[in-house]
């Protein structure tokens, strides 16, 4: 076998968050999978055949991947920020696990890219200075019990949170549910994080107080961020304020 899969994180949308090594695998791949607005990131060239897929199954996708790959092909599947964050890195490993076993010899690669939520974090300031953890509230993959049960393991253990997946228009209540659980142990005042498409050129990032964050609007390309107690602002005159989270803990 001589086809190989690279799984390549695109990074969040400016084209110079590529990695170069990113840049690299894709430079030499002859097949390009995935969701079809990733896809549409990578520009043509001959040589390149694009499988853009408005299929939502990850796994279907990454089956095919192995496929191409076990008939010979150097395939890239590309995924938006990371690909090893709620994307198809996963899904490769779940197909390859399932799946023919002769594509376990094949070169598999994983190239990372910037996550949402560091690119989201780094326009703001440093509010993952301390420790942090990331959620997805999408329930398609996984029961709501499940999620709003993390939720509150780690609102109580006073991480900052990044809700990744926060709202589309079939699940339009989770983040209202998410941020009224987190007004159950945090301040009204806590900072809270809309950071909607990072690095494209619709961005627009929001700083709100929790107690006003559940009446802002979010939607399928917003990161969230929910502060912790140590979680602040630093004020400026006519700009937007940064937000931090020291690194110290008070012992
Ligand atoms: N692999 C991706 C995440 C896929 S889950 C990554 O590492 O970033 C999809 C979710 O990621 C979206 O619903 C949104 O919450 C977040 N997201 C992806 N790109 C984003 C961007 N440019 N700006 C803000 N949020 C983004």
């Amino acid at each position: 076998m001589s086809g190989s899969v690279t799984v390549i994180g695109l990074g969040p949308g400016d084209p110079r968050y590529l990695t170069p090594a990113a840049a690299e695998a894709l430079d030499t791949a002859e097949d390009l999978i995935g969701y079809l607005p990733y896809v549409a990131r990578v520009p043509e060239r001959p040589g390149l055949v694009r499988h853009a897929s408005d299929n939502r199954v990850e796994v279907d996708r990454a089956r095919h991947a192995l496929e191409l790959a076990a008939s010979g092909r150097r395939v890239a599947v590309v995924s938006g920020g990371d690909p090893g964050v709620f994307a198809m890195a996963a899904a490769l490993f779940e197909a390859l696990e399932a799946g023919d076993p002769a594509w376990r010899s094949l070169p598999i690669t994983v190239e990372p890219g910037i996550t949402a939520m560091l690119a989201a974090a780094a326009r703001v300031g440093a509010p993952l200075g301390g420790d942090f953890c990331a959620i997805s509230l999408s329930d398609n993959l996984k029961p709501w019990d499940v999620i709003t049960a993390r939720l509150k393991a780690v609102l109580a253990a006073d991480l900052v949170v990044a809700l990744y997946n926060p709202i589309s228009r079939a699940r339009p209540w989770q983040l209202g549910a998410a941020l009224a659980l987190a007004a159950e142990h945090r301040a009204p005042g806590t900072p809270v994080i809309l950071a909607r498409a990072v690095g494209r050129p619709d961005e627009a990032i929001r700083i709100l107080p929790l107690a006003e964050a559940r009446e802002a609007e979010a939607d399928m390309a917003t990161l969230v961020m929910i502060g912790a107690s140590a979680t602040r602002l630093i004020p400026r005159e006519g700009e937007a304020p940064f937000v931090y989270t020291p690194r110290s803990v008070a012992r």
